[in-house]
This record gives C-alpha cells, structure tokens and sequence, in this order.
C-alpha cells in the first residue's frame, strides 16, 4: 500500500523548503507515539536547516523523557506565552497522532488563531476533522511514527541515516502497536521498523528505558488494582477498574503509573472489553480498549465525548468517579449484541 503519493511528497518537500520556521503541534496527554513520532519529524526539519518547535498541550511521563530531543518540547500548560509567540510565527504548522483541534484544547485555540501558515495533518485516527490544508491520514498504518518515516522516505530517504530520528519513530511504532502484538500485520510495518534499525538504533535499549523503568510504586498499584479494584461483569464479557485519587495517592501516583493497566482485563479469556476509571480534579478521564469488532471509539464519542481508534479510545466525564462507573454499567445492556 501506498501511504504517501509522488505528487503528495512533492507537495509537502515544497511546503516545507518555503517554510523557515515550523511547528509541529500534538495531542494532549501526549503518548509515545505524538512525542516519538513528532521528535522524529523535528529531526528531519532540523536537518534540513529549518527552524522547528515541538509544542504540546501537557507534560507527558517521564518514561519518554531520554528520548533524543525531549529537552526542547514546549508544553503550553508551562510556557503559554512562549508557545503562542511560536504559533503566532510560524509558516507551517504540523499536526501529528489527532484527528480534531479539540484534541490540544487551549492550544487549539491559540492554532485557530493564525490564518496564514499551512498546515499539515499526519495522522491515524478514524474522521479527521477538515482543519488541515494537506492531510496525510489513514487508519491502515500502525502509527503516526510510521507514516512520518514514509514521508521521509518519500522526500529524503538518506535522511533515515540519523539515528536519533530513527530512534524517535521507533519508539512510535513500538509504543502503538503494543511492541507489536496489534495494528502490526502489515508487512510495510516491519520493512519500515528493519530500515529504522538499519541506522544502528538498539531495540532492546529502547524497550528497557520505555518498559522496565517503572517505580515500586506502580508495580504495587497494579497488584493492587488486579486483587481489589478489578470488576468483571461476565454477562457483557467486560472489566472495569476504576481508581481514586486517594488510592493513588496512597501509591506515590506519578503520570504514566497507570499506563497499560486498561489492557490487563483483556488477557483474561473471554474478555472482550475493559475500561480503566481514573479520577482527576472535577472529572474523571477513562480509557477503553476492546478486543474484535467492538468499535469502542463510537462508544466513547456516543457517551464520554471522546474518540480514538476501533480497539482503544478514551474520552472523560463530568461525573464522579463512582457515578461515572455507574453510567457506564448502565450502558451495557445496549450493548449486548456486540459484547457476547
Ligand atoms: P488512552 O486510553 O491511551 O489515553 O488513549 C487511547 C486512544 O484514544 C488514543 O488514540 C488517544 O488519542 C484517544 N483518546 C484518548 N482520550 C481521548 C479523548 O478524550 N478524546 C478523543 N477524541 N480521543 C481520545
Ligand atoms: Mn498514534
């Protein structure tokens, strides 16, 4: 399969050679693949001489703090003026792993704000929302990562030479396809993971600083969640856990500690659908992860006014914790004809 046409890489190589300062923007409560897959184009920019700001509405775990470049990321939540300065200036604006300006809330605003630069989708998510001038987005790739190094490949492939934009989009593709185990069945993916470790990258260095960097105290909560927090409602072949500010708080709670934990249900046979509640400061922020055809991205956007992709989403409620929970019990009757 093609990702990206001749006429749409000549398209973009000339966007990018008349642009001298360039922001790449992504999506809030950014994950390995915005950080990866954005730090890998900036690379790319970079060598190309141009003038790139990766911006990005929150801070991120620090499980992606080593990766080559983090030290320059802009969150907007931090420096507000600073980010608005750079999007106010910039030529061309890149928008990387989200479908919708809602996805950087504020900062979306800010973005809405300048009318003259040209801006770039690169993305994977279902019904990207018309905010681009050119869009580069398909659901049929495991990950922006991916789709960036296409467009590398398309523009400059000697490029791919660099090992620290190679180690970036690895990181992508790792992270989004769960070190593939899923959204990876493409053989394109692993052509394109075996060029990335042409450029002498070390996958399993990689894999250590992501997945076996986590404190004591998240290893303990996840016990924790799986003896006393984890409900699986049989009927609806469906898990939930749901965990309090208080309990996290009980467990040293640093962001990213939960990561994963959504996904844990699902390796319990018969389990087709899972959802983790964490409560935040006035709402409470949920994933959801499926197995098979359940397309729990319509199921958020219907009910939590959220999104994603077929088999993981996320969306949020105004709701306590508990009635969240409730709500979503509540719903599954609705459901039964997709969760048998
Ligand atoms: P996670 O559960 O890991 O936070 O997110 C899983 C997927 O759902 C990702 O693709 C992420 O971009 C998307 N997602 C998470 N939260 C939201 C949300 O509030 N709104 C939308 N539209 N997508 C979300
Ligand atoms: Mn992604």
């Amino acid at each position: 399969m093609e990702y990206i046409s001749e006429h749409k890489g000549n398209e973009l190589k000339s966007l990018i050679e008349s642009a001298e300062r360039i922001i790449i923007l992504s999506h809030k409560n950014p994950d390995g693949d915005a950080i990866g897959s954005s730090l890998g184009l900036c690379h790319f920019l970079e060598m190309k001489g141009k003038h790139v700001k990766v911006i990005v509405p929150n801070e991120y775990p620090e499980f992606l703090h080593w990766l080559p470049g983090n030290d320059f990321v802009i969150k907007y939540k931090k420096e507000p003026q600073l980010a608005g300065k750079l999007i106010e200036e910039a030529e061309l604006i890149f928008s990387l792993d989200f479908n919708d300006l809602k996805r950087l809330g504020k900062l979306g605003e800010i973005v809405e704000k300048n009318q003259t630069a040209s801006r770039i989708l690169i993305d994977h998510h279902p019904y990207p929302k018309p905010f681009c001038d050119v869009e580069i987005s398909t659901v049929h790739v495991s990950s922006t990562a991916e789709l960036v190094y296409h467009l590398i490949q398309r523009i400059d492939d000697k490029a791919l030479k660099n090992k620290d934009l190679c180690e970036c989009l690895y990181v992508g593709v790792m992270t989004d396809t769960g070190c593939f185990s899923f959204n990876s069945s493409n053989p394109a993916t692993f052509r394109a993971v075996a060029h990335l470790l042409q450029s002498g990258i070390d996958k399993d260095y990689i894999y250590d600083r992501i997945f076996n960097n986590y404190s004591a105290g998240r290893m303990k909560l996840m016990g924790y969640c799986l003896n006393h927090k984890m409900h699986i409602i049989p009927e609806y072949h469906t898990a939930y856990i749901g965990l309090s500010q208080k309990e996290m708080k009980e467990y040293d709670f640093k962001m990213g500690d939960s990561e994963g934990f959504v996904n844990l249900p699902l390796s319990i046979e018969g389990i087709i659908f899972s959802a983790l509640f964490i409560e935040k400061a006035g709402h409470t922020k949920i994933s959801f992860r499926s197995r098979g055809n359940f397309p729990v991205n319509d199921f958020s956007a219907s009910h939590f006014g959220g999104g994603g992709h077929m088999n993981a989403a996320g969306g949020e409620s105004k709701e306590s914790l508990t009635e969240s929970i409730k709500h979503f019990v509540s719903l599954l009757p609705d459901y039964s004809k997709w969760l048998k």
